[in-house]
């Protein structure tokens, strides 16, 4: 009898579905915002405040749901809602720098409780590491080196300044692939955005959806993760079979 190989399952369904015969992790392509910091309960505090401040009815909870857009996208998303137009380009660059005055002003965010063991494991697995966010925020990006030192090369990073479309487009994960010269099937993607998990899904990577705030596992499973984990400590724990998994399974194409 075959002995029982962890995610096997989802790494099938993966492979079908893709139509590659087998995923090699050569790199990891990693999102910030949620994944290596516990940010977002800042960022949707911004956000309430700026576009309640414009008189726009909105609520924070729906600002989880854009997570990963770039700042000027989510701002032409309300006003579009609101006022049925795009909002003038120099208004919302002024706009969204005030959002980010209004993220300073909150308590210093903290990395994700778990995020350092993740990227640790993948640097002493041979994985390169890419970060890849939708951020243009420096305050949070400039603390990297020091929070996660070693772990991201400074010409391994797509931030909001690299890419045109932000997520759930694939570009900033296609770049993301480019940089590190590796192919899709040679990438997994981890998130915890469903805008995100939507962007590395179609950018064609095995995309891990980890829960780190209210979003329901549901959510991230319906934008197209491979799998789900319940927290940044539970995927920690997991990676190690899970890469070991991935080197292991494989399937016939027809
Ligand atoms: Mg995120």
């Amino acid at each position: 009898m075959n002995q029982h190989i962890p995610f096997e399952t989802e790494i099938i369904r993966f492979l079908k579905r893709h139509h590659y015969t087998s995923v090699i992790p050569k790199a990891a392509l990693i999102d910030m915002d949620g994944t290596l910091y516990d940010s977002m309960k800042n960022h949707t505090a911004a956000w309430h405040r700026l576009i309640s401040e414009l008189g726009i009815p909105c609520t924070r909870d729906e600002f989880y749901l854009y997570e990963g857009r770039t700042g000027v996208s989510t701002i032409n998303l309300l006003f579009n809602r609101h006022f049925g137009h795009d909002v003038d380009p120099e208004e919302a660059k002024r706009l969204y720098k005030r959002k980010t005055e209004y993220f300073a002003e909150l308590p210093r965010v903290e990395p994700m409780p778990g995020a350092r063991e993740m990227t640790s494991i993948l640097r002493d697995s041979g994985i390169k590491r890419v970060l890849v966010t939708g951020s243009g925020q420096s305050s949070v990006i400039s603390r990297l080196d020091t929070d996660y030192p070693g772990i991201f090369e400074q010409d391994l990073r797509i931030t909001s300044r690299n890419v045109t479309h932000g997520k759930p487009h694939p570009e900033p994960f296609i770049k993301a692939m480019q940089l590190a010269g590796v192919s899709p099937s040679q990438c997994i993607v981890v998130e915890n955005a469903p805008l995100g998990v939507e962007s590395g899904n179609r950018a064609g990577a095995f995309t891990i959806g980890v829960t780190t705030g209210p979003m329901a596992a549901s959510v991230l499973e319906e934008a197209g993760a491979a799998v789900v984990f319940p927290s940044m400590p539970a995927f920690a724990e997991a990676l190690p079979s899970l890469l070991l998994s991935l080197l292991t399974v494989s399937i016939q194409q027809s």
